[in-house]
């Protein structure tokens, strides 16, 4: 009798803490995109699915793909001629530095000043360290101008169907209209909340106990000018709430 009491409790503490640390434990590294998704097991490259891509060598999260393959499949069956490309899927810290440099140079020079450059580089693009993109969980769909979503014939009928469909396979619009700072409104970026869910949880974490731990390893053009910590509050955390 005592023995069985021992072991289910030695079960439910097995239980409770593999749960508990399953939620916490995306490595840093993985959180800032200091890694190399071409090589983690994890990770599939999109050229071995059937989802049509613009360039090769794009990676997700394994089940991501899955499912994004599901809504692909469910999108084509309504609509066999209308395009669902993926144009961007992972993207690590190194690339999103090089975009992020590129961007740097050519706007610094017309503005002069780094709040100036940060804020316009923001619209669109993320701080190197600090983009969904780092999480294998999120993708860009077909276009990234709004115009094609809310204004061409086809993107239209793709983006209603998005909406409507989409959170069926566990995928949220990040920026959506409406929220107050952040990211101007992405109809082409839907990330897969299940698991992307664990990713902000955790970055919130970094932020609220240690955010010198985030911080210290951003050292992109003009990081010593900027305030990081506001930047990251207003550009990670203003998401869709149905993202968290
Ligand atoms: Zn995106």
């Amino acid at each position: 009798m005592m023995m069985k009491i021992f072991i289910s409790l030695l079960v439910t503490i097995l239980f409770m803490t593999t749960h508990s640390t399953f939620a916490a434990t995306v490595p840093l590294n993985e959180l800032i995109g200091q890694f190399n998704e071409k090589t983690h097991p994890n990770y599939i490259n999109l050229d071995h699915t059937i989802l049509p891509v613009n360039k090769p060598n794009m990676y997700l999260q394994k089940p991501v793909a899955e499912k994004l393959i599901e809504a692909y499949q469910a999108f084509k069956a309504e609509h066999p001629t209308l395009p669902f490309i993926i144009i961007s899927a992972t993207r690590n810290y190194a690339y999103q530095n090089g975009i992020w440099q590129r961007k740097w140079k050519t706007l610094y020079t017309k503005y002069k000043n780094s709040h100036k450059t940060a804020d316009a580089i923001l619209q669109y693009s993320s701080m190197p360290g600090t983009s969904r993109h780092h999480w294998g969980t999120d993708v860009d769909i077909t276009s990234l101008e709004s115009s094609y979503f809310l204004q061409d014939q086809q993107g239209k009928i793709l983006y209603d169907w998005l909406i409507k469909n989409m959170p069926k396979y566990g995928f949220c619009q990040s920026f959506t209209q409406g929220r107050k700072v952040g990211y101007q409104p992405e109809e082409w970026h839907w990330s897969y909340q299940p698991i992307a869910k664990h990713y902000i949880a955790q970055y919130r974490y970094y932020m609220d106990k240690h955010p010198e731990q985030i911080i210290n390893k951003l050292n992109f053009a003009g990081h010593n000018n900027l305030n990081l910590k506001k930047l990251i509050n207003d550009y990670v955390f203003s998401i869709n709430h149905q993202c968290y």
